[in-house]
């Protein structure tokens, strides 16, 4: 079994005390993780704030930190197929979609690396004789916590623009599933000696200890966070406790995936299922509300259900198969005891088991599971994050809007139809961060990312992101020589 060090100022550090990590396909032990002590988390936030405040990074131009997301970028292309078996052996995800992570996390470090030395301020047109303009400068030391259903995706997203700012980190990668970046972090101080130490720290561990203490730290500058609506509502106390440092969030969603009538059946029923089974249904954006009009309504629930029992659940390792495990087994629970609430309160059309085959007994798996309901059921409302589908029939578009923004969410949102008008209204009056028309789930580096309502705040990827690791400095400059004559 593979004992994998965290990272502090430059050191591996195998730490006093270990988790073991599950592979979810099969229930089993697979590797050690050190969890960190507060002491060396502690120890972590001390050597990004020495980097930041004392180390040659202050000093690095630019396009040294582009040259070093550059190399970072390599690493993960060069590696990316040990990397994808990786991820799919924590996560469970399967091996093909663990490839385009891969391919994606690669693609974020190269847009940040690019951006890196495009940064800049503005001179502003004040009425005096003067000049004035802006400086961008590194928010400070930054504490980057991941979740667990894009492990290294999601922390490139975060690195990417942290290290292009110019800051410092402490990454805290989710407990269940560290190993990509911990791997990830062992190739770069390797091959990447150019990094001065303490500039990237990794510390493993409980969100609630090591994630709390990061969150409470008076030396820690900004958190950058992914995860769950209740946790973001944890550290913004934690953070409103502590430095009242900068904060984002993207959190939680219940996306509506809208159908009119007009769509094409079999485009629209592959983006309904693809919308939500994709990764499990363990992606924030899940079209986990299906609103399909009434008029097709159950032409569109048969085709939904005949084409869901194609769907491959299997070894997460096979180039096949199209659904792996859930990554863990309380997360299973969290799903079924939804599932079971969902066949009390609304009609199932199929799934709702764990499988029967003897092959997959012992991983967390379980069926892609579709019900029919309205938007006030539990299963409606409220964020499941496995493949668990909620489908809603609606009037026209109206409707359709009504119960769409019907939720405390918005993060994401998706309409198909053939009348471009139609899809333009909708999108206009969707209140939601994202918005497919014809698709959905597509995402890139170079679009912004984040929810309205409580999905978040502020925004990842993109020319927005970087500016959530930059502070803004005005610099005024008086020309007029002469006192002011005040006094
Ligand atoms: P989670 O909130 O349980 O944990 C996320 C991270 O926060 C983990 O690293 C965890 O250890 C840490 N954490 C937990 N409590 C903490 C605390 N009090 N202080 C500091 N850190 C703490 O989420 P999860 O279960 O890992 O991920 C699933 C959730 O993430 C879902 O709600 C999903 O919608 C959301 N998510 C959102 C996006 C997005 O872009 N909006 C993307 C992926 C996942």
């Amino acid at each position: 079994m593979k004992t994998y060090p965290m990272f502090i100022n430059g050191e591996a550090v195998r730490g006093a005390h270990s988790r073991e990590i599950i592979n979810p396909a099969n229930g089993r032990v697979f590797a050690k993780v050190p969890e960190a002590t507060l002491g060396e988390v502690e120890a972590a936030i001390h050597a990004a704030r020495d980097a930041f405040d004392k180390g040659p990074w202050r000093t690095s131009t630019a396009q040294a930190r582009g040259r070093i997301l550059f190399r970072m970028a390599e690493l993960v292309r060069k590696h990316a197929s040990m990397l994808a078996e990786l991820e799919t052996l924590n996560t469970g995800k399967p091996i093909v979609e663990s490839e385009f992570d891969m391919a994606d996390t690669a693609t974020c470090l190269e847009y940040y690396g690019g951006l890196a030395n495009k940064i800049h301020g503005e001179t502003l047109p004040v009425p005096d004789n003067a000049i004035n303009f802006t400086l961008k400068e590194p928010v400070g030391v930054a504490g980057l916590i991941v979740p667990w259903n894009y492990p290294l995706m999601l922390a490139a997203w975060k690195l990417g623009p942290a290290i292009a700012a110019g800051c410092t980190v402490i990454v805290k990668p989710a407990k269940q599933t560290p190993l990509t970046m911990l791997e990830f972090m062992r190739l770069v101080q390797k091959e990447i000696p150019e990094l001065p130490p303490g500039v990237i720290n990794v510390v493993t561990g409980d969100g609630t200890a090591a994630g709390a203490t990061i969150v409470e730290s008076m030396r820690v500058d900004k958190i950058a966070f992914t995860g769950g609506t209740e946790t973001g509502r944890n550290i913004l106390r934690g953070v409103a406790n502590s430095n009242l440092k900068k904060v984002t969030l993207e959190l939680g969603g219940k996306s509506p995936n809208i159908f009119f009538a007009d769509a094409d059946l079999d485009a629209a029923t592959d983006g309904a299922l693809f919308g939500v089974f994709i990764n499990q249904g363990e992606v924030c954006s899940a079209g986990s509300r299906v609103l399909i009009q009434k008029d097709i309504f159950k032409k569109f629930i048969d085709r939904m259900k005949e084409k869901t029992k194609r769907v491959k659940l299997g070894n997460p390792m096979k180039r096949d198969t199209k659904m792996g495990p859930l990554v863990s087994a309380d997360h299973l629970d969290k799903v079924m005891s939804y599932i079971e609430m969902g066949k009390k309160e609304a009609k199932l059309v199929i799934g709702g088991r764990r499988p029967s085959a003897k092959n997959l007994k012992a991983g967390y798996f379980v069926e892609p599971t579709i019900f029919e309901t309205d938007n006030k059921t539990r299963i409606a409302r409220e964020e499941i994050f496995g493949p668990v589908v909620a489908c809603i029939p609606f009037k026209d578009e109206d409707d359709a809007l009504q119960i769409a923004n019907d939720t405390p969410y918005g993060l994401a949102a998706a309409v198909w139809s053939r009348d471009i008008f139609k899809c333009l209204n909708v999108v206009k009056n969707l209140r939601a961060g994202i918005v497919w028309v014809n698709t959905m789930q597509p995402c890139y580096v170079e679009a912004p990312w984040g929810g309205y309502k409580q999905s978040g705040h502020g925004r990842e990827m993109s020319l927005q992101g970087i500016e959530e690791f930059l502070e803004v400095k005005q610099v005024h400059i008086n020309l007029n020589q002469n006192p002011i004559g005040w006094y």
